[in-house]
């Protein structure tokens, strides 16, 4: 037996999360067992254990990844003993997912660590951070580089945020932090960022175009923020969107699009073909420097699990938030 949070629904159509000691006998399908080491809290982690429609059947496991070692595999691939990191596919949601000290899956699904990231380093990075990488590769893809100008990186103190910022500091791009969170100025200069703004600025309906302020972004809020900084992108740039923290709605015009030419690149890291996660964790590997990485985290164990998914879902997490599920 194994120790595991699970997602229940009452008659009352009311949903519980708890810890529960699970048999080994009720692990889903699939040609890998894994021995989990750590899983993350993501804000879709907050919305599953928050009620927020994510969990798609019950009873079920929550946690959009994990990183641990094979421990019986019949997939060519994988043998034990191979350290290993899952990201999306519907875990956490739809199957049985991290917030566990085991999971079965198929090993289709499943990422090598690349030589030199830990299993402790690659939940460090967790699905934020892989999120914030392909939407680095993305601006890449569009022909944008350290010359084309500043960056703006929204929600910079949340998980995705923060990554982006050290990924793109690193890479030599003035990055512009949104925070809503002035108290954490010091903690965004130290991943990297060149100027702070308050997100304020940015969170109210604004006006179709406004005063071009920088030649990319990655946007991890959506709804009047990613609108304005739209309006606000330079002749040609490109902006990436992956989250919706303020709102998953997007009151605007296509001005942006139309008379500055400004692309709006879709970031989706659930459904991401294994090629592109294979790249983003290379570069990950390579580029994300790990004394920055360990300044972003948290770690708690699965005691904490349900605590941690509120406060993320009131945007009072910082950083990253790795979960020793054997603590
Ligand atoms: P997180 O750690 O909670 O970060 C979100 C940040 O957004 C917060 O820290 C906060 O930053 C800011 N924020 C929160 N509420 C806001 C509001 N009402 N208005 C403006 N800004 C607000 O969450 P995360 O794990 O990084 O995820 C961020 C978003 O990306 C979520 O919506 C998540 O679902 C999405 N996501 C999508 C994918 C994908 O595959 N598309 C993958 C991963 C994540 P400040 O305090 O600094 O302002």
């Amino acid at each position: 037996p194994f120790r595991a949070i699970r997602v229940t629904k009452d008659e009352q159509g009311q949903q519980h999360a708890g810890i529960e000691t699970v048999d080994e006998s009720a692990l889903a399908d699939g040609n890998v067992t894994v021995s989990v080491e750590y899983s993350t809290v993501n804000y879709k982690d907050g919305l599953a254990i928050g009620g927020g429609h994510i969990v798609k059947s019950f009873p079920l496991t929550p946690g959009i990844d994990f990183a641990g070692t094979v421990d019986a595999s019949d997939h060519p691939d994988f043998a034990p003993g191979d350290r290993v990191v899952l990201n999306g596919w519907g875990f956490g949601e739809k199957y049985d997912g991290g917030f566990a000290q085991k999971a079965r899956v198929d090993g289709d699904l499943l990422v090598r660590l690349p030589q030199g990231l830990t299993t402790r380093e690659a939940a460090a990075i967790g699905t934020a951070g892989y999120t914030a990488m392909l939407s680095v590769l993305a601006l890449e893809d569009a022909g944008v580089t350290k010359d084309s100008g500043e960056v703006l990186v929204t929600g910079a103190a949340g998980g995705v945020g923060s990554v982006a910022i050290t990924l793109l500091a690193r890479q030599g791009h003035h990055v512009i932090a949104s925070t809503g969170r002035q108290s954490e100025a010091d903690y965004l200069r130290g991943l990297g960022a060149a100027e702070i703004i308050d997100r304020a600025e940015l969170s109210s309906p604004g006006k179709p175009l406004a005063r071009e302020r920088w030649a990319a972004a990655v946007d991890s809020v959506g709804s009047h923020t990613l609108v304005n900084v739209l309006a606000a992108t330079r002749y040609g740039g490109t902006v990436t969107s992956c989250g919706l923290a303020q709102g998953m709605d997007l009151p605007g015009t296509v001005a942006p699009f139309i008379l500055r030419g400004v692309t709006l690149a879709g970031i989706d890291s659930v459904h991401a073909p294994m090629e592109r996660r294979i790249r983003a964790y290379e570069r990950l590997a390579e580029e994300l420097d790990a004394a920055k990485l360990a300044e972003m985290v948290t770690v708690i164990g699965l005691d904490s699990v349900v605590e941690v998914a509120g406060k993320i879902l009131e945007g009072q997490v910082r950083g990253r938030t790795i979960v020793d599920v054997n603590a």
